[in-house]
């Protein structure tokens, strides 16, 4: 097994308010960003998919009506592996296990449906989610990218 080297081969970073309208360009700085690994459309489409689901999380629940900023984190590994950080320093989730489970949601009366965690995991290879009640959450999502060329 070969050992994924530390140090990213590019990576990028953005700070933006937990606005809705900031949603799509979230969605677009990455596959912007992730062009460069020329993915095939499917793969683009997979990752903005995951990525949404996971700024839109953080702005509808972390932040619910407060204000506050949302970061997004895209490193590049390995020439192929891709890692992406959302993060929000919101109300954080007690039970991240709970919150997890398909058709989970907090937020019924806005006709949410509890499938976003689901979603990131149907389409990412990886997600990991780190929170706490009262200081944020952090949701880390992996995926190899197989590009146009190898398919
Ligand atoms: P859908 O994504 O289908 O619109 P949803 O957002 O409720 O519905 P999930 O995305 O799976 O479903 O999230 C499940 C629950 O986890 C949410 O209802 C919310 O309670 C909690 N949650 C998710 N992300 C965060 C976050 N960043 N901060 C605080 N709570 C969160
Ligand atoms: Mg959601």
């Amino acid at each position: 097994m070969s050992r994924r080297p530390l140090r990213p081969l590019n990576e990028m970073s953005l700070t933006f308010p937990a606005l809705s309208q900031n949603e799509r360009f979230a969605r677009l700085a990455v596959s912007g960003f992730l062009s460069q690994l020329d993915p095939s459309i499917s793969e683009l489409s997979d990752i903005k998919t995951a990525v949404s689901e996971a700024v839109t999380n953080a702005i509808v629940h972390g932040y619910r009506d407060a204000e506050g900023d949302v970061t997004l984190q895209v490193r590049i590994f390995d020439h192929d592996r891709v890692s992406i950080k959302i993060q929000d320093k919101g109300c954080g989730m007690e039970d991240v296990a709970q919150a997890m489970t398909p058709l989970y949601t907090t937020s019924p009366e806005e006709e949410r449906a509890g499938l976003g965690f689901t979603i990131m995991e149907t389409f990412m290879e990886k997600v990991k989610v780190k929170s706490k009640a009262g200081k944020g959450t952090t949701v880390i999502l992996e995926r190899t990218i197989q590009g146009k060329r190898r398919l």
